[in-house]
């Protein structure tokens, strides 16, 4: 994952760390910079947060010339020498690296041959190493052997000492860069780029250069690449925050940025998905990973109660290697907060190759997904910057909703109605906050907890224990309800928390007799409805009743999953755990 960054310019330090820190959501193990100095590069490396790193950078008023990175170890530990940027033997070379270098042992083993020395455990040092090994003078060339050795996927920003540039090269990961007066600024998200031109060039995949403060040369396997620049008139959002964190923030924003969701398609933002005829498709099939994949699971439930279409749902990291059988009569739905999830885009890439019509659920509209799908449908959550995905899953929830209903109104030549979601979004609170302090006072001590639930039950028990694992570090497993006396009753004692989800009328009573059989072994029961006609002998069995509105719809996933919502943001900080940072995780998932 990671976010690099390269300026040139003035004042190089503190630009730099100012635009590390927008791409801080992309990794926090460690974060470094190095800039020219008159004796070599000066390189200031930190474990942890970039407030680490900022305390230990010396400013000087001699750089011209910086790179920055934020990463998220995929190889080596995240310690000091392990953090990027990474320098080549001779201090001629320099690198920041996003991404995976597939091949790196293969190419080590080859440059160890020749007596050179690694210092880390990194895949991306083999990179500046390869440098140093074809240097012979020619820059271009240089980088352009190096990266036809490379294997797998790397957005890299590169100083040569000499240089007042940035060299750069890409495969797989994202790459901007913006020019303005002098100066230059090359970054992993044009986020970056607010504040500093109106205007950016998108590197694509194959392509290497260098930029100075004034000129962009961008070339590829043929040969030099004209570059038309891409106007930066995105809404960035509001990422100011008066609450201790922005998981809670975010939480406490899902109102409006739903009723943004329902504003956008009201007005009739959908002319391409309209177009597009359900019954022309053989199977619809619905991609994601994490929460974008539990919006799936849901997504999938809409279309298969409108359509007379199989559905499927698969998880992005599996999809590419399971030989899906696809052509022009498939249609894929790919989630993806950010749009720029490896696993996604491979999915993705591989839809394309066999001919499906592919349709993006994405949040950045400005996403490699976003671009190359046939279709975007934004869910317009706004910027999101807590790891933990919260009004974006909502968000997607109804994005899958809304173009269910789009789909389905169009098949009959009519408009979609969409009152049935403005009375929704009018009703919605975010509960009894007292009654979600207590429940997470106490699953906080839990080492089992079990959710179970049936039909959209199970998809929001799946993302509410998303939620715990991830922000509270505790486990909480997920279990169709009917499963229970398949096996994993084994496991329920009077040290287990069993959280049934019962919000699904048709099969009420099932589920709380899969309750009441995890009950009688001894569990302890909190549970999850939107009914009042709970059998009273039942609710006496439980120490926590949740109640939500009954909302008659499949809107019921969003109603049901903001409190779980809560009592993970409640939970994780008695734990004393930053919820916005989980530890190993960041927000947007660039490598497979
Ligand atoms: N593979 C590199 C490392 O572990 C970069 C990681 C990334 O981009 O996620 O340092």
């Amino acid at each position: 994952m990671c976010g690099i960054v390269g300026y040139i310019g003035k004042n190089v330090e503190s630009v730099v760390i100012d635009k590390l820190k927008k791409l801080e959501y992309r990794g926090y193990d460690s974060a470094g910079i190095a800039v020219n100095s008159p004796t070599g590069f000066a390189v200031f490396k930190a474990k942890g947060e970039i407030k680490n790193l900022e305390k230990i950078v010396k400013k000087t008023d001699t750089a011209s010339v910086g790179i920055g990175h934020t990463r998220w170890a995929t190889h080596g530990k995240p310690d000091e020498i392990n953090a990027h940027p990474h320098v080549s033997a001779d201090n001629r070379w320099t690198l920041v690296h996003n991404g995976i270098i597939e091949n790196y042992s293969e190419i080590k083993e080859k440059l160890v041959g020749q007596g050179m020395t690694f210092y880390s455990q990194t895949d991306s040092e083999t990179v500046v190493k390869l440098l140093q090994y074809y240097d012979k003078g020619d820059r271009f060339d240089t980088i352009s052997k190096t990266i036809s050795a490379l294997k797998g996927s790397f957005a890299l920003a590169i100083l040569r000492a000499e240089d007042n540039k940035i060299y750069f090269a890409k495969n797989k990961s994202p790459l901007y860069i913006a020019i303005k007066d002098g100066e230059a600024l090359l970054a992993s998200d044009v986020i970056c780029f607010k504040g500093f031109a109106e205007e950016y060039y998108v590197i694509e995949d194959g392509e290497y250069g260098s930029v100075d403060g004034n000129a962009l040369i961008v070339k590829n396997e043929f040969g030099l690449v004209g570059k038309a620049p891409v106007e930066l008139d995105y809404d960035f959002g509001d990422v100011e925050n008066v609450y201790d964190h922005y998981m809670i923030k975010e939480i406490y924003d899902t109102k409006n940025a739903l009723l943004n969701n329902y504003e956008y398609y009201s007005n009739g933002n959908y002319k391409k998905l309209a177009d597009l005829d359900v019954s022309c498709f053989d199977k619809v099939v619905f991609v994601g990973c994490g929460t974008a994949f539990n919006a799936c699971l849901v997504g999938a439930k809409f279309f298969k109660e409108k359509f007379d279409v199989d559905c499927f749902t698969e998880v992005a990291s599996e999809f590419r290697y399971s030989r899906p059988k696809l052509n022009e009569r498939s249609l894929v739905i790919l989630v993806s907060q950010s749009g720029e999830t490896a696993d996604t885009l491979a999915a993705h890439e591989l839809a394309k190759l066999n001919k499906a019509v592919t349709v993006a659920v994405v949040n950045v509209e400005y996403s490699t997904l976003a671009k190359a799908a046939d279709v975007c449908l934004p869910i317009k959550a706004g910027v999101e910057i807590a790891v933990a995905s919260t009004k974006a899953y909502s968000c997607q929830v109804l994005t899958l909703y809304m173009a269910a209903s789009i789909l389905e109104a169009s098949s009959r030549r009519e408009k979609p109605n969409f009152d049935q979601v403005k009375a929704f979004l009018d009703g919605l609170s975010f509960g009894d906050t007292e009654l979600f302090k207590r429940v997470s006072e106490t699953i906080r001590y839990q080492q089992k907890i079990f959710m179970i639930g049936r039909g959209a039950d199970y998809c929001t028990a799946n993302e509410a224990s998303l939620k715990i694992k991830e922000t509270c570090y505790l486990n909480s497993d997920t279990y169709f309800a009917g499963e229970l006396k398949h096996g994993f009753l084994a496991l329920i004692d009077e040290m287990t928390y069993v959280v049934v989800f019962a919000t699904e009328k048709e099969v009420l009573a099932k589920t709380i007799s899969n309750a009441e059989e995890a009950y009688s072994r001894g569990a302890r029961l909190i549970v999850f409805t939107c009914f009042d006609d709970i059998d009273k002998s039942f609710e006496n069995k439980c120490e926590f009743i949740i109640k939500v509105r009954d909302i008659g719809s499949g809107l019921q996933a969003i109603e049901n999953i903001i409190p779980w919502q809560l009592i993970a943001y409640y939970t994780s900080v008695s734990k004393g755990i930053n919820p916005d940072k989980p530890r190993n995780l960041a927000k947007s998932v660039t490598v497979e």
